[in-house]
């Protein structure tokens, strides 16, 4: 239970979009004894039961996120994500299909500022 909560609170306090494994390499710096197993497993719970957000991207190992609402930009190169706090569509799109959705997960593509600097 304590790493669960300690999990939880790296995760609200960030803006990093932290993957098990630098999550579990930041436990690691408080509490020397814990394993990758139970990080997972942490992860898995609080997933479950909607206190974090998960976010999967072809190629990348899944990060973790806060669930305060906010949508994505991810760039196509090399998949670093930041955050944007747009006006929230769910009404949009429940007048235009007329069904009540769930939530919604809105990826946009860009290329970040660092892969454009390669790039050129
Ligand atoms: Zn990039
Ligand atoms: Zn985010």
């Amino acid at each position: 239970m304590r790493y669960e909560e300690k999990i939880l609170e790296i995760i609200n306090a960030s803006n990093e979009h932290l993957t098990a494994e630098q999550l579990f390499f930041k436990l690691k710096q408080m509490y020397p004894r814990v394993v990758l197993a139970t990080v997972y497993n942490n992860l898995g719970n609080l997933h479950k039961t909607g206190k974090i957000r998960k976010i999967s991207l072809e190629g990348c190992p899944d990060r973790f996120d806060k669930t305060v609402k906010h949508d994505h930009l991810v760039c196509r190169e090399c998949g670093a994500i930041s955050d944007v706090f747009l006006s929230d569509i769910t009404e949009d799109i429940e007048k235009q299909t007329g069904i009540i959705i769930d939530s919604y997960d809105l990826k946009i593509s860009y290329i970040c500022p660092e892969c454009k600097k390669q790039a050129q």
